[in-house]
């Protein structure tokens, strides 16, 4: 008898130590994926955010933190060398875009600027105004847009022009403050939607008429608190 209860006992305790060693290492493993740091994403075109960032119609935000971002020029302002919010300023027109303005803290790190949406990589190249920026066709309740994503580091745009990318996935670090990268212009991101097919990647325009081409990209992916 005395075997039987130490057989049992000893079942007893295999089995304890196994679901042990399970949870401990389920744990583990949910630990390591939840410590996965967005900063590793950088220059990394498959690495997709998290849907938190996602809008109704599965837009994403294009930088992280959005929300408390500042923005010292929002869609369809005036900006005249006299009134604008950055100076010296050496632009004059309707705002054709948003500019979302980087934390303190970035101004010497990399910046990383996600795709908006999912579609095809249409430009990269040096613009006046812009320094490097990417341009990418995509979908806004299936109707073409082009999305112009302003003051890009050039190199750091992974993608072919005819390429997918994917709504989260990394477009491009942001440009060096003031540099050649961003034409001059401080570190900060210009996102424009245009509507129809056609690229068109003014960041201002002449009259009211002409902004009705454009979309306030804030309707989407901005949730700033105005
Ligand atoms: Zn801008």
């Amino acid at each position: 008898m005395g075997k039987i209860y130490l057989l049992l006992l000893l079942v007893l305790l295999v089995t304890t130590a196994f679901l042990l060693f399970t949870v401990f290492f389920h744990d583990k493993e949910t630990t390591v994926r939840e410590d996965n740091n967005p900063e590793d994403s950088i220059g990394n075109p498959e690495e997709v955010k998290s849907p938190d960032a996602e809008s109704d119609n599965g837009f994403i935000a294009p930088l992280d933190g959005v929300r408390e971002r500042a923005s010292k020029k929002k869609f369809g302002m005036y900006i005249t060398p006299q009134n604008s919010p950055v100076q010296p300023e050496r632009f004059t027109g309707y705002h054709t875009g948003v500019d979302f303005e980087i934390f303190p803290e970035e101004l010497n790190k990399e910046v990383a600027v996600y795709a908006i949406c999912s579609g095809k990589l249409l430009l990269k190249q040096f613009g006046s105004g812009y320094g490097g920026y990417a341009v990418q066709a995509c979908e806004l309740d299936g109707e073409p847009i082009t999305v112009t994503y302003g003051h890009l580091k050039p190199p750091s745009i992974h993608a072919g022009i005819g390429e997918a990318l994917i709504a989260g996935g990394v477009i491009g670090i942001l440009g060096a403050h003031q540099s050649a990268e961003t034409d001059g212009e401080r570190k900060h991101l210009h996102l424009g939607i245009h509507i129809g097919t056609a690229i068109n990647s003014r960041g201002y325009v002449g009259s009211e008429s002409e902004i009705l081409q454009w979309i306030d990209p804030c309707l989407y992916v901005c949730g700033f608190s105005e």
